[in-house]
Formats: structure tokens, sequence, C-alpha cells
């Protein structure tokens, strides 16, 4: 008989193997502040993974050194002076809970088994941190685009009174709202959940960046006077380009009198509320039909986790329980309980994010994520007084939250973009660029909790520096 099995003949073996690379990943986690921010991926690296389907195994020791070989090349977002796009930072902490969810192999599809406990424990904390009712549900997700997909299917579910889940959605022409300045995932939703991008009405901002109410009436009105059926109203809370917050009280009022679903994209600026100082910010919020947000953002949960949250658990619930034969509850066992997961959610298998989540909180506390939020937005703050006052600099946008978006003044037309490419490809620093009212700019976005003021200075004083270089 061949022996099958996938387990280690040396088990020794494979222990050295795994606490050695249980040490170089905490290196690298301990040395996060220090080297380049981005390494770019060489090429004798890229060259030797082009390999044929191996058929047969080069063993644990080897394989395990091909993988540390790649440690050094991240994106860079574990560095404090990574400030591009809205990236997370990481936890070692993260880490260790990814292990212990790796070996417990478990499937949160369903059934009753400890890791269900624990998602319906993140649950819990999420449903009563946005003050949302005992009735509300929620679902760990990939991240805010995944949980984005299932908030606004179940508001168009409700629209058609669910009639659509088996005649399809037929003549109703649904049409939703949201901003200009929304993130692209909210028009993705509408292309994947069948609706067409062009049914997404993009309402324009005003000086803020913050959805233009009267105009968002408008366009409502206008919706219906031509015969079209509005179902959902999209606000931001944390704007990708600028940090805005959309006034959500105000949104919220005109839902709920024009009886539209009122989704929040939350995706980096709901974490706010675990900040004393800075919730208020986010009034309305928890007056949402749903909301979606990300853990692997400013909760510095390692990729990749997200959120989504449902005022009416039955509505979600009835949006995706789909029941099959072999998928049938039983009164105890395994299949006992119920709903499970697979019922709020696209997915079947799925699996054991929330540990990661539930970690990251029980080590740390809410108080001191909500703290290391807050020194973000401060640092962002007195950038922002800088640059407003820097001969060479011009500030493009208000600084709402933890985002400064300015520009070097040259007569180089790609001054900005040469600037932000250098500073990637020397490794000092990573910003991104943007557009703001037409015109490129530096877009330096303070998402981690290893950024200290120093790192900003320092960037500050390599764009003055580089920007005189590249000009002249
Ligand atoms: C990052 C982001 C998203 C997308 O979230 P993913 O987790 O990457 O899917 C959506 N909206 C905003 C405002 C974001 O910053």
């Amino acid at each position: 008989m061949p022996n099958t099995s996938l387990d280690p003949e040396n088990w020794e073996g494979l222990r050295a193997s795994a606490h050695d690379m249980l040490d170089a990943a905490l290196d690298k986690m301990q040395a996060a502040t220090e080297g380049p921010v981005w390494n770019p991926f060489p090429d004798n690296l890229k060259q030797s993974l082009k390999v044929d389907l191996p058929r047969e195994g080069i063993g644990v020791a080897r394989t395990q050194q091909a993988v540390q070989s790649l440690l050094p090349y991240g994106l860079g977002n574990t560095h404090p002076r990574f400030f591009g796009w809205v990236h997370g930072a990481g936890t070692p902490g993260g880490v260790v809970a990814d292990i212990a969810a790796a070996a417990m192999n478990a499937n949160l599809g369903g059934r009753d088994h400890g890791a269900i406990y624990v998602e319906n424990q993140v649950i819990d904390w999420v449903r009563a941190l946005f003050e949302f009712p005992a009735g509300a549900s929620g679902l760990v997700v990939s991240g805010t685009s995944m949980a984005t997909v299932v908030a606004l299917k179940v508001a168009r579910d409700v629209k058609l009174a669910f009639a659509n889940q088996q005649a399809g959605q037929g003549v109703v022409e649904l049409v939703g709202y949201t901003s200009v300045q929304t993130h692209n995932c909210v028009a993705r939703a509408f292309d994947l959940l069948g609706l067409g991008t062009d049914a997404l009405r993009l309402i324009g901002v005003g000086e803020n960046f913050e959805m233009d109410i009267p105009a968002l009436k408008a366009a409502i009105a206008a919706d219906k006077s031509a015969g079209k059926t509005p179902f959902c109203i999209v606000g931001t809370a944390g704007s990708v380009n600028v940090g805005a917050i959309d006034d959500l009280d105000a949104i919220a009022d005109i839902a709920g009198v024009e009886d539209i679903w009122f989704h929040i994209d939350g995706a980096f600026g709901a974490s706010l509320m675990l900040s004393e100082e800075m919730r208020p910010r986010l009034n309305g919020i928890t007056r949402a039909d749903s909301l979606a947000f990300d853990f692997h953002k400013w909760w510095h949960v390692n990729y990749a986790v997200g959120f989504v949250l449902i005022r009416n658990g039955a509505d979600h619930l009835r949006s995706f329980m789909m029941q099959a034969e072999y998928l049938a509850g039983q009164k105890r066992g395994l299949a006992a309980g119920g709903p499970w997961p697979t019922d709020y959610g696209p997915e079947l298998s799925r699996g054991f994010r929330a540990l990661k989540v539930w970690s990251v909180l029980m080590e740390h506390g809410a108080d001191k994520l909500g703290a290391s939020i807050n020194h973000n937005c401060e640092l962002a703050q007195k950038l922002g007084r800088k640059i407003a006052v820097e001969p060479q600099l011009e500030l493009c946008a208000p600084v709402a939250l933890n985002i400064v978006c300015f520009s070097y003044k040259s007569a180089r037309v790609d001054i900005n973009d040469e600037i932000v490419m250098e500073l990637q490809t020397r490794g000092i620093a990573a910003p991104s660029s943007t557009i703001i009212n037409g015109q490129t700019v530096i877009r330096m976005c303070i998402a981690n909790h290893r950024t200290t003021q120093a790192d900003i200075d320092v960037t500050l004083a390599e764009i003055l520096r580089l920007g005189y270089e590249l000009s002249n």
C-alpha cells in the first residue's frame, strides 16, 4: 500500500523549518521600521518562480527556504513611511493568529464548531460599536468590495420584494446614488448585480468633497418623475481621495423620507468609531441600513478581512439563504444550529478570518486602536498646516482626516508624478498620486500605527529636495 498521507515522515525536520519560518516572519515585523520602504522584486526571483508544475516535491526545508526568500519583497505597507492608497500595516499578533487559523483549518460556511462562535462574537462587537439593533446581522468578508456587493444585493432584493430572486429583475428600472468621489467598488457592485453602472447616479461634491445634498434631492426627484425606482443611496465615510465624510445625517433623513436603502462605504473611515475624539465626525452612521468596512485597513488586522453589517437581519437572511438537501440542519451534532454564515453571503466555504480580528482586539483593545487612528489624524493635520505655509507647496484639498493632498510648485507639469515615483524607487517613502480638480497631486495617507512625526518630517524634506532637483 502506498503511503498517501501528506504529513511529514520526519516531524522534527518540519518543526525545525517551521520555527525558523516563524522567526523569519517575526524578524520582518520587528524590523518593519528599517530599510527601504519598497524593494522591487528582483529579476532572478521572478525567473526562479517560472517553473513547470512540479511533479515531484522538493520537501519542506527547501520549500520554506524559497518562501523565506520572498519575505523582503512586500508591498511596503508594513513600513511607517508607506503613505500610498489606504493600506493597513498589520501586526505581529495577527501573524500568530493566522497560524492558529491554518492549524484548525476550519471551514466557516457553517456547522457547530468553535470558530463559528468566535465569528459571532466579532459580529456582536461590531453591532454594539455601531449601535445597531439586536436584529442586525453581519458577516466577515474579504474586504469592503465584497461587503458592498452583499449589502447592495440585499438593498435591491428588498426594493423588489424578493420576487427577483426567482423571476429576475424584470422591467423595474432601479437607480442608486453616490458621489463622484466614491470608490469604484460601488460601480463594480452595480455591474456585478446586473444593475449596470449607468443606474448609479454620480452626484457632485462641494468644496469639502462631500456629497452635494440639494443635488442628491434633485436627482432623486428627476428619476422618480421619469418613472425610475430609486433604491439606494451610498454615502461615504472617509473618501479614498481626500478622506471626506458625507453628511450622513442628511442622507439618512432623505433615505427615510424617500424609502430608499442607505448604505455607507466606511472602508477606513468607519474605524473612527474606535476613537473617542473622532467618533462625532461619523454622526449619522448608526442610522444606515448597511455598512461596509475593512478590518485590514485602520484596524491593522493582517490582510484580507472586512465586514458587512445589515440593520435588518431577516432581510439579509432572505436575500442569501438557499437551502440545499446536503446542507440541511440537524437537531444535534455538527449540523445543528443555524442559520449559518453561508446563509448571509455568496460564499459556502469560508476561512477563519474572524480569528485574527478577534485576536487583535483581545490583544490591544479597541481604545488602543482608536488612539493610533487619532494619532494618524493629528500627524496629517500638522502636515497640512506645514504644507499650507511652505512656499514651494500648495495644499490641494482640506485635510479632513488622515489624507493630505498637495502639489509641488514647478514649471514641470509632471513634477508630482516624478516626485512620487522617485520617492518609491529610491525606497525613501511611498506616497501615491491622485487627481484633484483635474490636477495630478501627491497624496499622503497616514494609516499606519508605526508612523511617527520623524517619518513625516523626513518625507516632507525629501519631497522638497526632490522637487528642487527635478525642476532644475
Ligand atoms: C479600500 C477601499 C475600498 C475597497 O476595499 P477593499 O477592502 O480593498 O475591497 C472601498 N472604499 C474605500 C473608501 C476604500 O478606501
